[in-house]
């Protein structure tokens, strides 16, 4: 046997030390590339096999282990490489990828979050060398009459062939793992290693742990160590056709969903899924679930993974996702997406930003086609999907032209309806009061007999929440629905004008008086300045009207200013404190109380109990709509005690 000698022609001789330095906390991509490797030899095989009409060989990678020779072996039957291949491909080529790799980096800076270099594709075979001081590949290519080779390095650039004998097509790399990297020998390691980049991987991986002695178990389950050992069988870590990669027409839901149920386990069931699927301008497969969301949980971006010809390369999808889609669940794989580059320079990528528009045309499309042939669960699965999809409106002009006329809201029956249907839902009588308005109601914060005396007239409102629809209002507003301009208006705000008002009868202004002194009394100038230095976030104060709107039955009711009370909420949903906004309360004067309330206050020496009939009457508007601050309740149950004993004693 004659050894053959080569050197590696480059220039810098440290590179190598570099390269093992390099990333170290992230040195178990080591494993990904050499298995990135095989998988490419194997379809390399299948490829020219087919091409010469060969029998093509089911493709196997083997990961074995040994702890005590310190050695991890990859086994692939691809196709193999003559010594020339290994020495163009390997000691030259290979070489000079992980320099250009390794200046780039250099020049790009090391990311401080090593994420920053998307899936780190690049250093290629080289990467072998962070883990070990000396490397083997022993080959055998599948061209005919082809001679077997080993090819020997220890990280310098010397190397040497020597012959081989090896019988089987493919590649034998053995690893002589480093004292640093002794970890990647332990099998447990080593198979969570590989399923974290290789769970869907094409071809079978198998992991042998080649010290491990199993015997056979005796009848009380223990190990029978006087037989011969069992044979030491690899465990296989991988899924070779995902979901994804399947036709949709050959799933049923039951294979969605019990995909799901495996891979996100602590998220229930899916509510809905989208399967993706195109080979033309780009490659695309992947299936998108919508999850039931859970408020307790924190948003996490990290639910949508990417994978290249089915090798796992990030959880972190920001960039190639829309930000909105990053609360769906679910698996992409595209090799068009460029992974050796920095997350900056992705975005301005064309084929990612094609990629993106693309999942979300399809994503709308997907609620569409649910929309058109099932709107029963198209609404049952809205309390989830709502708040995504109308946060995609916002953020993205082609969803929101696609989505927004199928966003749909509570009416005042508890019924789902879209904006259209609501403004055709308008009774023809009051069509022309509301000049195309939406009528909103504030869940927790509107009036609820303002809501019900409008209802009792035939006109609805929309239910809204303080989150996403104080922004979705903003936006629907500055678009079209349909044909139509929208505009939002809370019940407050509309219902004197909506249900008309009486004329005002010289009451009014006693009414007003009398609620002002006790309610709203004037501050000093100079007392409100200060308080306004000191705080400009506090109390606002209140303002009284008195309005005297037909058929009302609620003695008093608040109203807020509305792009006021919107800004308030959007810097609320946004993280930041909402500023007070100034209320004013609405004092209905033909109600009851009302007018009871101003003939007792001119009475002589009943000041006390109009005072007490006055915060009673706040307190209800209070109860009403957004209920008591926590600091109020006291008072108002002790007032409320005090005006029943003093209206029983009368009775008595
Ligand atoms: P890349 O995979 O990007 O080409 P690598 O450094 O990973 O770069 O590999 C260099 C080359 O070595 C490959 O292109 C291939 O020709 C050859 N090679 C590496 N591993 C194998 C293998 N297991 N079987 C056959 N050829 C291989
Ligand atoms: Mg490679």
């Amino acid at each position: 046997m004659t050894d053959r000698k080569g050197t590696i022609k480059v220039e810098t001789t440290d590179i190598l030390p570099i390269i093992k330095k390099w990333l170290y906390s992230e040195h178990d991509i080591f494993i990904r590339e050499l298995v990135a490797n095989a998988t490419d030899a194997i379809t390399k095989r299948a490829t020219i096999a087919r091409g010469l009409n060969q029998e093509i060989p089911t493709g196997k990678i083997l990961v074995s282990l040994n702890k005590e020779n310190k050695t991890l072996t990859i086994t692939d039957n691809g196709l193999g490489m003559t010594e020339e291949e290994v020495e163009k491909y390997i000691a030259q080529l290979a070489f000079s990828g992980a320099r250009e790799f390794m200046e780039k980096m250099e020049k790009e800076g090391k990311p401080e979050d090593s994420g920053e270099i998307i899936g780190k594709f690049g250093l290629g075979f080289y990467s072998a060398f962070m883990v070990s001081d000396k490397v083997e590949v022993e080959t055998l290519s599948m061209n005919d009459g082809a001679k077997p080779t080993k090819w020997i390095s220890s990280g310098e650039t010397e190397y040497i062939f020597t012959d081989s004998d090896k019988k089987e097509v493919g590649t034998t790399i053995t690893l002589h793992i480093n004292t640093e990297s002794e970890e990647f020998l332990n099998a447990w390691k080593m198979s969570e290693t590989l399923k974290k980049f290789c769970d869907f991987l094409p071809y079978e991986i198998g992991v042998l742990d080649e010290n491990k002695v199993t015997y056979p178990t005796k009848e009380d389950g223990t190990e029978d160590q006087s037989k011969d050992p069992l044979p030491n069988e690899p465990q296989f870590i991988n899924e070779t056709t995902p979901l994804w990669k399947r036709d949709p027409k050959e799933l049923k839901d039951e294979d969605y969903i019990n995909f799901y149920r495996q891979k996100f386990p602590m998220d229930g069931e899916p509510l809905f899924w989208i399967h993706l699927k195109i080979d033309h301008p780009f490659t695309l497969d992947g299936i998108l679930f919508f999850p039931k969301i859970n408020q307790n949980k924190p948003f996490n971006e990290t639910n949508i993974r990417l994978y290249a010809k089915q090798m796992f390369v990030t959880d972190n999808v920001k960039n190639i996702v829309p930000e909105f889609l990053s609360l769906l669940r679910g698996y992409i794989d595209s090799s068009d997406i460029p992974l050796n580059v920095s997350r900056s320079s992705l975005q301005g990528d064309p084929t990612v930003k094609r990629i993106s528009g693309y999942i979300v045309k399809k994503v709308a499309e997907s609620l569409k086609k649910l929309w058109i042939n099932d709107r029963e669960k198209y609404e049952s699965i809205w309390s989830d999907t709502g708040l995504f999809i109308k946060y995609g409106c916002v953020s993205d002009e082609k969803f929101s032209d696609l989505m927004r006329e199928r966003i749909i809201f509570k009416n005042s029956e508890d019924k789902y309806i879209t904006l259209p249907e609501y403004i055709e839902s308008i009774p023809e009588s009051y069509k022309e009061k509301m000049e195309g308005k939406v009528l909103y109601f504030e869940k927790d914060k509107s009036d609820i007999a303002l809501k019900n005396q409008l209802l009792s007239e035939g006109v609805h409102t929309v239910e809204v929440d303080d989150y996403i629809d104080p922004h979705f209002m903003q936006h629907v507003e500055m678009k079209k629905i349909g044909e139509s301009e929208v505009k939002f208006s809370s019940v407050d705000a509309e219902i004197a004008n909506i249900l008309g008002t009486e004329n005002s009868t010289e009451n009014d202004i006693k009414i007003k008086e009398l609620f002002e002194s006790i309610l709203a009394p004037k501050k000093d100038e100079n007392e409100k300045k200060k308080e306004d230095q000191a705080n400009p976030f506090g109390d606002q104060g209140m303002d009284i009207e008195v309005q005297n709107i037909k058929n009302s039955t609620t003695p008093a009711f608040f109203k807020v200013d509305e792009q006021m009370k919107r800004l308030s909420k959007m810097t609320m949903s946004m993280g930041n404190n909402p500023f007070p906004v100034k209320k004013t309360l609405v004092v209905n004067p033909s109600n009851p109380l009302i007018l009871n309330a101003l003939k007792i206050s001119q009475k002589e020496n009943k000041q006390e109990l109009v005072e007490k009939i006055c915060h009673y009457v706040e307190d209800l508007a209070y109860i009403s709509s957004e209920g008591l601050k926590v600091e109020n309740r006291d008072a108002f149950v002790k007032r409320s005690q005090e005006l029943i004993s003093d209206l029983t004693t009368f009775a008595l």
